[in-house]
């Protein structure tokens, strides 16, 4: 399978960052990685890698180096959420003969994509067993179960001008005949986990994280099939090429790949880039906090996420100078005021790495008159002081159901990642 197939394959299991979790999680085993609850260095073994996990969407992957981490950790940062539409607690809604259910929008969706697909229902579930203890499983429904049907342009004769989405009224998806006394969300869960595995059979559901995802495949297109597309990509697609880069320099010094929840929504969270996780995690490596900085100062960091390509149709959303391509190279992303948190060392550091693993790279700057997004990466140098340079794969229709980016860009990025870990700058 060549890496862009692996990739597409990991983009259609990783579909919520629950299974995103899991599905890194059985690459890491694979490869010899073991799991464990907290890093000891105690019991490291130079060359061995290690991951945890937190609260199943979260997780933390190391390269044990040789002796103690004193030239610093290469660390690679992405997030495991994406935007979508998250199930409410109480969500059963009869109406019109069909019943619905309603819908949160998790982060900055982009909600008109999400008309007249044929979506899936995932997540995790949280069972209460015989023996009176709560458990957390996944589930994924992988067939179609709901839909959020367009309003035909016969009843809305304006549409195409301007239409807007309500995400009170407009979104929630059908899906099945009757009233609301018809269905039962929670029972409807057991009975479907009751039937994947004879353990959960008179299980209780006492609660869920559930969110709606498109069930059509990511795929290439394109004539010469140069593109692909898939749900996700921001920013399971850089987490796949950290993961991979990972895996595969096993002659690497300490080095670290850390893919955290809730960045679409800020990040501030138990398991998010604001959270305590990565700290923890340095803390245990390094316990005496005067060398923990000296360590933390001498490490970097890659965040990687995904840069807006420029749009053929839309060229003048972008400065004529700092205009991404699509298969172009990975972008190094640049914000004077701290959107994003490269400064100009570590972006002549990343051209140098770049050169040298015989990458291209692209630079992308904001208009000015346009407000710029952001992304883990100024909240991890905020919470560790590790020097962070952020830097993705050129993209277009991020945060819609379906994005685009371009096949040539994966291993790039992949071979620019290796690089960063086998320290070539
Ligand atoms: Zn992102």
């Amino acid at each position: 399978m060549t890496q862009v197939d692996e990739l597409l394959t990991f983009l259609g299991e990783a579909v919520t960052p629950f299974h995103a979790v899991a599905a890194m999680s059985r690459r890491l085993t694979s490869a010899g990685f073991e799991a464990v609850t907290a890093f000891d260095p105690d019991t490291m073994a130079p060359g061995k890698g290690y991951f945890m996990t937190r609260q199943g969407s979260s997780l933390i992957a190391l390269r044990a180096g040789q002796g103690e981490p004193n030239e610093g950790l290469r660390l690679v940062g992405a997030h495991t959420d994406s935007p979508n539409l998250s199930v409410k607690p109480n969500p059963v809604v009869g109406r019109g003969g069909c019943v619905q259910l309603s819908v949160d929008v998790y982060g900055g969706a982009l909600l008109n994509p999400w008309f007249d697909r044929d979506l899936a229902l995932a997540g995790r579930v949280t069972l209460l067993n015989k023996a009176g203890q709560l458990e957390s499983v996944l589930f994924d429904s992988v067939a179609a179960v709901a839909v959020v049907p367009s309003l035909a342009i016969h009843l809305d004769r304006e549409a195409n001008k301007q239409r807007s989405i309500n995400p009170q009224k407009d979104v929630l998806p059908l899906v099945m005949l009757g009233e609301a006394d018809t269905f039962d969300l929670k029972a409807w869960l057991a009975e479907r986990l009751a039937g994947e595995n004879s353990d959960y059979h008179g299980m209780r559901v006492m609660d869920y994280e559930l969110s709606l995802y498109d069930t059509q495949r990511p795929g290439r297109v394109g004539i010469d099939q140069s593109f692909i597309a898939s749900a996700r990509l921001d920013n399971l697609l850089s987490c796949y090429a950290g993961l991979s880069a990972m895996i595969d320099a096993t002659d690497a010094e300490w080095s670290m790949l850390v893919a955290t929840d809730h960045e679409e929504v800020g990040s501030a969270s138990t398991v998010g880039a604001q959270g305590p996780m990565l700290m923890d995690a340095l803390t245990a490596l390094m316990p005496a906090p005067q060398r923990n900085q000296t360590l933390r100062h001498a490490s970097w960091m890659l965040s990687v996420d995904n840069a807006h390509a420029v749009h053929p149709n839309y060229m003048d959303k972008h400065d004529d100078q700092h205009s991404p391509r699509l298969g172009g190279g990975p972008v190094i992303k640049i914000n004077r005021n701290q959107r994003y948190a490269t400064d100009s060392e570590g972006a002549a550091r990343l051209r140098l790495l770049a050169e040298r693993a015989e990458v291209d790279v692209q630079a992308f700057v904001m208009r000015a008159d346009l407000a710029c997004g952001s992304t883990i990466g100024p909240i991890t140098a905020t919470e560790t002081g590790i020097p962070t340079t952020d830097l993705g794969v050129p993209t277009l229709a991020m945060h819609s159901i379906r994005e685009l980016a371009c096949v040539e860009d994966i291993p790039q990025l992949t071979a620019l990642l290796q690089a960063f870990y086998r320290r070539l700058a």
